[in-house]
């Protein structure tokens, strides 16, 4: 297909990234939670999530398949203008928030052909080992591709490096992606332990691309009633302080995301959310669409 000047400019006008979901890995409302922050079904997020929508090529990816993959892929449809195809998943790691939703790609569910899912090694060897996973793979539902760090991946419109950060590795590395857009980039960073256990300074990666969505699982030490350093994650308080020193212009493109149900900072109108927005720093919201 030939496009004409003006409609060449307006696809690639909308080449972006969407995103689909914002919570942690138990999403919310979390299972065996009957507090106030989940108790409300109708304020159901998803897992974190974002869509690449190439729209030069007419198809879009994902980074991670979360257990809401299905209502995920109804809220990317309706918020595109034509049927655009399902591309590839990109995968983060093997904790049940990034990968699960693979299972709906299989013969129960939507029984997909060849869905190339790229995947670093140890997560690539993971899914061929164990089953259901193992089954996806024999069925050609799903079609391994190998990630190696820093190498990037040039799919259409986008370029998707995967680059490895520090996590409780117990089944699968980890990795969060960096995406460049024919104008745009991004990090997507939605776990890591700590900041400091990264052998990078965070710092120097926000400012080298235009929007960073990092891990905001926890606003603070003491929200979650067992000893937080089972499930190390840098607070929003300890990453804000890292961040205090960098001109707003750059702490602008922060974007946190992956937030617990017990996260006090998901209320909108949290008194600490608004003081931290009027600051620059951005708290990513399901369906915001950027240009890349
Ligand atoms: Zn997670
Ligand atoms: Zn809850």
């Amino acid at each position: 297909m030939l496009l004409s000047g003006a409609s060449f400019f307006a696809a690639a006008q909308e080449t972006s990234l969407l995103v689909v979901g914002i919570m942690q890995d138990g999403g919310r409302p979390q299972l065996g939670c009957l507090k106030s922050c989940c108790k409300d079904t109708r304020q159901r997020e998803f897992v974190s999530s974002i869509a690449l929508i190439d729209s030069a090529n007419q198809v879009y990816h994902l980074l991670d398949a979360t257990p809401d993959i299905a209502s995920q892929f109804q809220l990317i449809n309706q918020s595109l203008s034509a049927t655009y195809k399902f591309g590839s998943i990109f995968l983060t790691h093997a904790h049940v928030g990034h990968y699960t939703g693979l299972q709906f790609l299989g013969r129960e569910s939507m029984n997909a052909s060849n869905v190339p899912v790229y995947a670093m090694p140890r997560m690539g060897r993971f899914l061929t080992d164990n089953g259901p996973w193992s089954q996806l793979v024999r069925l050609n539902n799903i079609q391994l591709k190998a990630l190696h760090t820093d190498q990037p991946i040039q799919l259409g419109n986008f370029q998707i490096t995967p680059v490895l950060v520090p996590h409780r590795d117990e089944f699968s590395e980890t990795v969060g992606f960096k995406v460049k857009g024919p104008r745009k980039s991004f990090l997507f960073i939605p776990d890591i332990d700590k900041w400091e256990k990264w052998d990078r300074l965070l710092a120097n990666e926000i400012e080298k691309v235009d929007y960073a969505f990092i891990d905001g699982t926890f606003f603070a030490d003491g929200e979650v009633n067992r000893p937080m350093r089972e499930i190390p994650h840098p607070f929003i308080s300890e990453t804000i302080t890292l961040l205090s020193s960098l001109p707003r212009s750059i702490r602008e493109r922060v974007y946190f995301t992956h937030f617990n149900h017990t996260n006090p900072l998901l209320n909108s109108n949290h008194p600490d959310r608004i003081m931290l927005e009027k600051a620059g720093y951005h708290f990513a919201t399901t369906g915001t669409r950027l240009l890349l």
